[in-house]
């Protein structure tokens, strides 16, 4: 069966989570065997219309410019508008979203009337109704049963998806927490009371009252002020989605934005909120835009919310390492780097004097470089350079002579075409501690910090020097690697696990 089994409902008072039985595939099997409406075309459109919220949001906007066409905006309303923007706002951010959605903090009745009062004044459904809608956006996020799935298009996730009938059923989210709250029940009952109170009617009765504007309280305070707050919702679904950095996590499509955090009262660090759904902060540096933060946190002062959770800043930051790892690792591999040491021939002594006579070979911490292109750009001349040939100008390099620079490390290590059999330090040695003098010398300084892919920390593909018979290998060639007889390590494959 593929989508949840109705509770067992024997005891009435108990409420059971509607997912309780769901299926281990719900979500592969409700994807594949869904029967999607057909897509919205001319032909089809005035079926498929959902005309009580496309009404709503439509006929909103045009109602109020015919409004503010006619009505003079006086100041005391203007910032009357922009107070009760902030509080609708909050009803849905501080209440509908993050208490009642994702239960970030607790909050006491008197809060929580509030709250449903003012998120019934944004007019956008009861708190049951959208609660179920944005928990199914978190749990099948950017997928077909997210109600507005990003990937749909920016203005399908801003109002599409209310515009039409849903293309398919949102996937299984439960609320059954919320039938729990008396405050959740009473508004569900009352909200087609509670709406036009709350959207039209006190907004223009306070501004009746308080300095004789019941008109512009209606027209600005009420119908403009209820646009500016859908369409600031909106935003989260659409804007958020969309614009900005994903400084905790690349996986789907929300991202952090400042614009977007200015036009939804907060919301915008919609990164942080996707990996962290239940920390009542949207933004977590003291400097970004989050009212909706600081509006939970007064009330806690006021001993009104508690229990405001925040996630340990331990995972946080191993989230943004994570991204910076990744970023990084991008850079490293749109930069050029030595062959590995697994990559370049092993050659003898007797070789590599062979073929220094043919060309500036120098050997410096085991590897044999080929400076032929550096002889006249050196620094230090020429002279010094033709003073190694076909020597270990190890302890030159290193201080000897000359302490180089960890760019002269670089460099050089650029210049490798093989390594000397038996050289120092011993090729074979698995066990070089880190912070040894010869790794210091083996690896160069750019390549100390280097980021690896987990795979490639396995022991067969670390940077360790196998065991290798002396080969008979031309380096200048730098071809035919089979050559190089590289043969199998003589060590146990199990005993290199327990050295590493
Ligand atoms: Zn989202
Ligand atoms: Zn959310």
């Amino acid at each position: 069966m593929p989508a949840t089994k109705k509770p067992d409902s024997s005891s009435s008072s108990e409420v059971v989570p509607i997912d309780l039985n769901i299926p281990d595939n719900y979500v592969s099997y409700t994807l594949k065997n869904a029967k999607p409406l057909p897509p919205v075309t001319l032909s089809n459109l005035l079926h498929e219309i959902n005309w009580i919220s496309f009404s709503v949001i439509t006929l909103t906007p045009l109602l109020g410019i015919l409004g503010a066409y006619h009505v003079k905006l006086r100041w005391e309303t203007a910032l009357w508008s922009v107070i009760y923007y902030f509080c609708t706002g909050l009803g849905i951010t501080a209440g509908y979203h993050r208490l009642w959605s994702h239960r970030s903090y607790n909050a006491s009745v008197p809060l929580r009337v509030i709250l449903a009062l003012f998120g019934a004044g944004a007019v956008q459904g009861s708190i049951k109704w959208w609660s179920r809608g944005h928990r199914a956006h978190h749990r099948y996020t950017d997928t077909p049963l997210d109600p507005y799935n990003a990937h749909e298009g920016f203005w399908w996730a801003h109002v599409g998806w209310m515009l039409v009938k849903p293309r398919i059923r949102p996937g299984v989210a439960d609320v059954s927490d919320l039938r729990k709250d008396k405050v959740v029940r009473w508004q569900h009952r009352n909200y087609l009371v509670l709406l036009p109170s709350m959207a039209f009617i006190v907004p223009m009765v306070v501004a009746w009252v308080g300095w004789g504007d019941a008109l512009g309280g209606l027209v600005y305070a009420g119908v403009l002020r209820l646009v500016f707050v859908h369409h600031s919702t909106f935003c989260v679904n659409s804007l958020a989605h969309w614009l900005g950095e994903t400084p905790f996590d690349d996986k789907h499509t929300p991202r952090d934005h400042m614009i977007t955090a200015f036009v939804t009262v907060g919301e915008g660090y919609h990164n942080f909120h996707h990996q962290f759904p239940m920390d009542y902060r949207n933004a977590i540096k003291w400097y970004q835009y989050d009212p909706t933060k600081w509006f939970i946190w007064v009330a806690s002062l006021f001993g009104l919310a508690s229990h405001l959770k925040v996630f340990p800043s331990n995972e946080i930051n191993k989230g943004v390492l994570t991204m910076q790892l990744k970023r990084l690792r991008e850079t490293q591999e749109g930069i050029e780097w030595p062959s590995e040491s697994r990559d370049l021939p092993v050659v003898g002594w007797d070789d590599f004097q062979e073929q220094a006579k043919s060309r500036p070979l120098v050997l410096i911490s085991g590897f044999i470089h080929d400076v032929s292109d550096f002889m006249e750009e050196h620094p230090g001349g020429k002279h010094l350079l033709v003073k190694f040939i076909g020597k270990d100008a190890t302890t030159a390099f290193f201080g000897g002579v000359y302490d180089h620079s960890n760019a002269a490390h670089n460099l050089l290590a650029m210049k490798r075409v093989g390594i000397l059999h038996g050289g120092h330090p011993h090729a074979s040695d698995i066990k070089i501690p880190s912070t040894s003098l010869d790794e210091k010398k083996l690896v160069p300084p750019s390549q100390r910090l280097k980021i690896a892919k987990y795979s490639e920390l396995r022991p067969e593909t670390r940077e360790i020097y196998p065991n290798r018979v002396k080969p008979t290998y031309d380096m200048s060639t730098g071809g035919d690697y089979g050559s190089t007889t590289a043969v199998e390590s003589d060590h146990d494959e199990e005993e290199d696990y327990k050295k590493l």
